[in-house]
């Protein structure tokens, strides 16, 4: 007899992996590496030992070890909020009238609101391993920020944030529940910088850039004794740390006999996604088992779906490495969308390599269309989701609506990555009508890529 699959399948908590999976053991063609500015060649751990945590650089560059074990620490923290459930969306299923099984993997359920705290707490733990003061970040939206102020907090590190000043005059509940954690929240550009200095003599009045806080934060970092510079997406550690999300994905489905069908998540830098989906992936590139994997990215930000596969800046001011990632062209600024964390220019290394090798799919889908499904998701299911999330609900909802018409009983597996509860004013556009759609014109993107640079492989 068939087992009734519960709605909540729970792990308990000696049942939450020991071991971040990494993908690039397996990969054989392993993402390009990153290159250092200045020298045109490799970024080696001398070059980022004084910007970034040395243990965490390690884990940037190691493209060899399959498994690494997570400390007995952040084990222990892991304990506090996980594992967390892997929901089977019933209700949803109804509403739909598909025969289509829903399943969501639910990273909301800390004060942050995000996965972003998996990645936080390590990070912050071998900050404190190595001996330092405190780390500095920048925020856009204010997730990053918040889950780091979490974690310093937990480890008795300073946590300095650099939070974009429109953010910062716009978002003052994400800003409170940091300081609440101790940590020191700046409006970049700010006064405290060299740079920041500048761009205000140059551009007075504005509102800042993700790209001007990064600029601020890693200046900050090299000029105090004892700090370094921390990032919350995009680099390969954090996508290791995120797997967390996927193998514990695993072992709930495999308590019930339950093989994936299509694992959907949303694509900012790639972190969850990667993290749901580089366990799966890793099946697949040990010819183990098949899923279709599917990114999804706003239509207002299309890395994947319309950016170009090449050597790019990070970060706006073009003083961070160079990526061989997706990429729109670092100087690409996203309409406002009301998915702050989504409106990065690039793509993961390792995901990007990944796509190019056909081991995902991507879609981009417009703003609005996101919000139908994120309130028909909240009226059925219950939880507000945040409107990333909210992308791979839309897809997942698409898919399973193909299911209906085809009759198929698929399993659809999707990463609910956080809450909207500080959301709620792109919600209130949405419910007076106001919210609207913007796609780049192909000739805004063409001027963009032009800027991308022209770096020898
Ligand atoms: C930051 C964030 C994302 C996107 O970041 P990735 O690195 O692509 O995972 C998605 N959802 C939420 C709730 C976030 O805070």
């Amino acid at each position: 007899m068939e087992k009734k699959i519960p709605y909540k399948i729970y792990l308990n908590e000696n049942e939450i992996p020991a071991q971040w999976y990494n993908v690039r053991a397996d990969m054989k063609v392993k993402p390009a590496p990153l290159i250092n500015p200045a020298t045109g060649k490799p970024m080696t751990l001398e070059d980022m030992n004084p910007v970034f945590c040395e243990e965490l650089n390690k884990q940037e560059l190691d493209n060899d070890n399959r498994y690494i074990d997570i400390p007995a620490e952040v084990l222990d923290f892991y304990k506090m909020y996980r594992p967390s459930p892997l929901t089977r969306a019933y209700f949803l299923e109804k509403a739909l009238g598909t025969p289509a099984h829903i399943y969501y993997k639910f990273e909301g359920n800390n004060t942050s609101g995000s996965h972003k705290l998996n990645s936080a707490i390590a990070q912050a733990y071998y900050a404190k391993k190595q001996g330092l003061k405190g780390v500095t970040t920048e925020t856009g939206a204010g997730q990053w920020g918040t889950a780091l102020s979490m974690a310093c907090a937990f480890f008795g590190l300073d946590c300095q944030v650099y939070m974009v000043k429109c953010s910062y005059d716009q978002k003052p509940f994400r800003r409170e529940v940091m300081r609440t954690y101790g940590a020191k929240v700046t409006p970049s550009p700010s006064d405290t910088t060299e740079i920041g200095r500048k761009i205000l003599a140059e551009h007075p009045g504005t509102t800042g850039s993700l790209g001007c806080a990064i600029s601020e934060a890693v200046e900050a970092a090299t000029k105090q004794e004892g700090y370094r510079y921390v990032l919350g997406s995009v680099l390969n550690q954090v996508m290791l740390h995120q797997t967390i999300i996927g193998l514990e994905t695993q072992a709930a489905l495999k308590k019930y006999d339950i093989k994936a069908d299509i694992i959907i998540g949303c694509a900012g830098g790639g972190s969850n996604l990667g993290g749901l989906a580089t366990p799966f992936i890793g099946e697949m590139l040990r010819g183990e088992a098949d899923y279709r994997i599917i990114a999804v990215e706003p239509a207002s930000c299309p890395s994947f779906t319309r950016g170009r596969f090449a050597y790019d800046f990070c970060d706006t001011g073009r003083i961070c490495p160079l990526a061989k990632m997706y990429t729109l062209g670092s100087q690409f600024i996203p309409s406002a969308n009301h998915a702050g964390g989504l409106r990065f220019h690039g793509m993961s290394p390792v995901l990007s390599q990944l796509y190019h090798d056909g081991f995902l799919e991507a879609c981009a889908v417009e703003q609005t269309s996101v919000f139908d499904a994120a309130v028909q998701f909240a009226r059925t299911e219950g939880i507000l989701p945040a409107p990333e999330s909210s992308h791979a609900i839309k897809v997942a909802i698409d898919e399973a609506l193909k299911c209906k018409e085809s009759g198929e009983a698929k399993n659809i597996v999707l990463g609910l990555t956080g809450t909207g509860y500080f959301d709620l004013y792109a919600y209130e556009k949405y419910n007076n009508g106001t919210m609207n759609d913007y796609i780049p014109t192909d000739e805004e993107l063409t001027e963009y890529l032009a800027k991308i640079p022209k770096v020898e492989e």
